[in-house]
C-alpha cells in the first residue's frame, strides 16, 4: 500500500526528495560523528591531556551540532513542500473521480459522511509520508551509523545490546497487527461523528421546527462516546509499545554499562572506547524509540492510504461504451417505449410508453410514488432502463454517450440547488462559456434580473451554502435562469410541491413559462395550471401510464384516475 502512495508520487518529486535525502545522510552523519569522536576526547582529555586537541574537539562537536540543525531545517522544509503537493495531487484525483461515480454510489452513501471520510484518509496519507521520510529515514540513517559507531568501538558490547532487539521488534508487530483493525473502525466511527454534525447543521431548521433538539443531542452524544472510546481504545494500543521498548531499553542498557564495568574492573581495559560506544548508544536511543512508534503510525497512515484507494479503485459504473456516438438532436421528440425499471428488487415502472412530441408540453401527473421522479431520473440516464427504451429523435439514450445526452436537456429540481459562488456564476453553470450578456438575459426571462440587482453587489453577489439569503421563489427562478441559459431543446422540470405565496408563485409561473417557450418539455407537474395548458397529460399510477390526454378529455372520462385526482384538487401530492 505505501508503495504505491509512493511510487505514484515518487517521480514526480524527485530532486525534493535527492536534496532531503542529501540532508537526511549529513544529520546522521553529524550525529554519529559526535559519539564517534568521544573516544578521541576521553584519550585526550584524559589518558594524554593534550589541551589544543581538545579544543579541537570540542569545536567540531559544536560544527557538528550546528550543522545537523541546518540539515534538520532543510530537509523538513523541502519533504513538507512535497508532501503537501501530494496532498492537493489526492484531492485532485478525488475530485475528478467522484465526478465520474454515478448517482447510484451517493445515494447509497450518507455524503456527510463521504466528505469526513475522504478528508480524514487524506490527511492520513500525508502522513505516511511525512513520518516515513522526515522521520523514518532519518532516524534509519542516524541509527544505522550510530550501531556502526557501536560496533566499530566495540564488537562485544554492541552484540550484547542488540540481542534485545530481535524480541522487541516480534512484540511491537504484533501490537501493529492489533491496532490496524481498531484504526479503520476509528476512521469510520470519526466519519460519523463529522456526518452527524453536518447533517445537524444543514437540516438545523427542521431540527428547530419538530424541537428534535433533545433528541439529536442524544444521538449525537451515542456517536460521540463510540468515537471515543475507540479513540481511547486506538491509544491503550498504540502507546503500549512505551512501557515494552522501554523495559527492554533498560535491561540492554544495564547489561552493557554491567559488562564494561566488570571488564575495566577486572582486566583494566582502558574507558575511552566505552565512553564513545554508551555515548552512540544512548544517542540511538531516541531514534530507535521513534521508530518504534512509527511502524505503529505507518500501520494506521497504510490503513487511510488502503481505504482512500478503495474510493480512487472504485469503477465507475455505467461507463459510456467506447464507441458511443453523441446524440444529435434536431426537432427533440421523446419517446418512452415499454420502459421497465426498478431499484433493486422493487419494480417501480412497469411498461411505460409514451411520447412526448417535439416543441410541446407533456405533464406527468399522478399520485405520489406513482413513478414521475423515476421517468426523469432515467430520461437523465442517473439509471439504465431495465427492459425497453428511451429515445431522443429515434436514437437510444443507452447507446449514446452520457455527455451529449444531459447536454441536450435542461433539467430543473424540486429544489433548487444553488453552489457555493456569487449569483452570476451560478447561473453561468447552466453553459459555461455564456457571455455576461446572455446571464443577464436570461435572468431577466427567468423574472430575476430585478431581484438580483437588488443585492448589494448584483451579479456578483456571493451566495452561501444553499443560498440561504434567498427566498424561495428567487432560488426558484435562479435554477429557471440557470436552464435558461442551457438552451438545450428538452427542458425536464420537476415541479416544486412546497407552496410558495401567491405572488412569488404567479412570478415562477411566468419564468417557467419563458423557459418553456420552443422546447420539448417534460414536466411532473403539480400545478394546475400547469396542466390544464399542457399540450398533453400521462397519468401514472402504481408504476403505469394509466392514461393519456388533454385537461379537457381526460376530465370528461368518468371513473379514470385523472378525474378523480382532478375532483380531489390533489395534483400536488
Ligand atoms: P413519484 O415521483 O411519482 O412520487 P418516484 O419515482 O419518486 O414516484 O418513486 C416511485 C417508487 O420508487 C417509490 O415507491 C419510491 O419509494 C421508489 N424510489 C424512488 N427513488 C428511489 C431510490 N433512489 N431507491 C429506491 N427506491 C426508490
Amino acid at each position: 500500500m505505501l508503495r504505491r502512495v509512493f511510487a505514484e508520487n515518487g517521480r514526480a518529486h524527485i530532486r525534493g526528495y535527492i536534496f532531503a535525502g542529501i540532508c537526511l545522510v549529513t544529520v546522521a552523519l553529524s550525529t554519529s560523528y559526535v559519539a564517534y569522536i568521544m573516544k578521541s576526547f576521553i584519550d585526550q582529555a584524559f589518558a594524554a591531556g593534550n589541551a589544543e586537541n581538545v579544543w579541537l574537539i570540542c569545536l567540531s562537536i559544536f560544527v557538528a551540532f550546528s550543522l545537523r540543525g541546518f540539515a534538520s531545517y532543510g530537509q523538513a522544509v523541502a519533504l513538507s513542500r512535497v508532501s503537501n503537493n501530494i496532498i492537493a495531487t489526492y484531492q485532485r484525483r478525488v475530485a475528478a473521480h467522484l465526478m465520474k461515480l454515478s448517482v447510484e454510489f451517493f445515494n447509497s452513501r450518507r455524503s456527510a459522511q463521504v466528505v469526513a471520510q475522504i478528508n480524514q484518509n487524506i490527511t492520513g496519507v500525508r502522513e505516511v509520508l511525512n513520518l516515513t521520510i522526515t522521520s523514518t529515514t532519518r532516524d534509519i540513517l542516524s541509527l544505522i551509523s550510530l550501531v556502526g559507531v557501536m560496533f566499530y568501538q566495540d564488537f562485544v558490547l554492541a552484540f550484547i545490546a542488540l540481542v534485545f532487539a530481535p524480541p522487541m521488534l516480534f512484540g511491537l508487530q504484533r501490537l501493529a497487527r492489533e491496532l490496524r483493525h481498531a484504526n479503520s473502525e476509528g476512521v469510520k466511527i470519526t466519519g460519523r461523528v463529522f456526518g452527524a454534525f453536518q447533517e445537524t447543521i444543514q437540516g438545523i431548521s427542521i431540527v428547530k421546527a419538530f424541537t428534535m433538539e433533545r433528541q439529536l443531542e442524544k444521538n449525537l452524544d451515542e456517536v460521540i462516546r463510540a468515537a471515543e472510546s475507540r479513540s481511547n481504545q486506538i491509544v491503550r494500543l498504540s502507546e503500549r509499545n512505551g512501557p515494552m521498548v522501554e523495559t527492554f531499553a533498560g535491561a540492554a542498557v544495564a547489561s552493557v554499562i554491567g559488562y564494561a564495568a566488570y571488564r575495566t574492573i577486572y582486566h583494566n581495559v582502558p574507558p575511552g572506547a566505552f565512553f564513545s560506544f554508551i555515548t552512540a548508544l544512548l544517542m540511538a536511543y531516541d531514534p530507535a524509540r521513534r521508530l518504534t512508534k512509527i511502524q505503529v503510525q505507518m500501520q494506521r497512515a497504510a490503513n487511510n492510504a488502503k481505504m482512500l484507494y478503495a474510493l480512487l479503485d472504485s469503477e465507475p459504473n455505467q461507463p459510456d461504451a467506447p464507441s458511443a456516438p453523441k446524440l444529435e438532436v434536431s426537432g427533440g421528440k421523446v419517446e418512452f417505449r415499454e420502459v421497465s425499471f426498478g431499484y433493486g428488487e422493487q419494480h417501480v415502472l412497469n411498461k411505460v410508453s409514451f411520447t412526448a412530441e417535439r416543441g410541446q408540453t407533456t405533464a406527468l401527473v399522478g399520485p405520489s410514488g406513482a413513478g414521475k421522479s423515476t421517468l426523469a431520473t432515467l430520461l437523465l440516464r442517473f439509471f439504465d432502463t431495465a427492459e425497453g427504451g428511451i429515445f431522443v429523435d429515434d436514437q437510444n439514450i443507452a447507446s449514446v454517450t452520457k455527455r451529449s445526452l444531459r447536454e441536450k436537456i435542461a433539467y430543473v429540481s424540486q429544489q433548487p440547488y444553488l453552489f457555493e459562488g456569487t449569483i452570476g456564476e451560478n447561473i453561468r453553470l447552466g453553459r459555461p462559456g455564456a457571455t455576461t450578456g446572455e446571464i443577464e438575459e436570461a435572468a431577466r426571462l427567468a423574472y430575476a434580473h430585478d431581484f438580483i440587482l437588488e443585492q448589494p453587489q448584483g451579479y456578483d453577489t456571493p451566495l452561501g451554502e444553499n443560498g440561504i439569503t434567498l427566498s424561495g421563489g428567487q432560488r426558484q427562478r435562479l435554477s429557471i435562469a440557470r436552464a435558461i441559459l442551457r438552451n438545450a431543446p428538452i427542458l425536464l422540470l420537476d415541479e416544486a410541491t412546497s407552496s410558495l405565496d401567491v405572488e412569488s408563485e404567479a412570478i415562477v409561473q411566468k419564468a417557467l413559462e419563458a423557459a418553456m417557450a420552443g422546447r420539448t418539455v417534460i414536466v411532473i407537474a403539480h400545478r394546475f395550471s400547469t396542466i390544464r395548458n399542457a399540450d398533453k397529460i400521462v397519468v401514472m399510477n402504481n408504476g403505469r401510464a394509466v392514461e393519456e390526454g388533454t385537461h379537457q378529455s381526460l376530465s370528461q372520462k368518468d371513473g379514470g384516475v385523472y378525474s378523480r385526482l382532478n375532483e380531489l384538487h390533489s395534483f400536488s401530492a
